[in-house]
């Protein structure tokens, strides 16, 4: 039985895995390789430090303090769920404020637009307002009380 094909089998014979046979097989080999005995030495000490991790002892109160650290995780985000839902009705609450205050006061106060295109069209029989407003790109409300009165 050649070396490399038993050290893959060194695994398993830790593990007890192996049958009677190969087991034997293993063995024998074992008494005459020095480096197969090597690599038995690390995996028994790999499998000890696996079984001395996972028999960890937990403190008696271990799960209890854990259920508490959960819940309190939970309350705390329910809190803060909370706070978030308030935060966000306040901001809503003013933007709908804001937006009635701009309707309401932009209803209040028409801003009067002047404009070339309505003084024009609102007279368009008023030869002195277009010659007024004609000559001129910008209109200002002189030109408008000049175009009336020379009317
Ligand atoms: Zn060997």
């Amino acid at each position: 039985m050649n070396h490399k094909k038993m050290q893959r089998m060194l695994s398993a014979f830790v593990d007890n895995e192996l049958g009677e046979v190969w087991t034997k097989l293993v063995q024998e080999h074992l008494v005459e390789c020095a480096s197969c005995q090597q690599r038995l030495q690390e995996l028994r000490s790999i499998r000890a430090r696996i079984r001395d991790a996972a028999t960890v002892d937990l403190p008696d109160n271990f799960l209890y303090s854990v259920q508490r650290s959960i819940r309190r995780e939970e309350q705390e985000s329910v809190m803060w769920l909370g706070t978030e839902r308030f935060a966000r009705n306040v901001v809503f609450a003013l933007c709908v404020l804001v937006f009635g205050v701009v309707a309401f006061g932009s209803l209040l106060e028409p801003q009067p637009t002047l404009g070339e295109d309505r003084y024009i069209s609102g007279e368009p029989s008023d030869s002195a307002a277009h010659a007024v407003l004609g000559s001129e790109q910008v209109i200002s409300k002189e030109d408008v009380m000049i175009a009336a009165l020379s009317k």
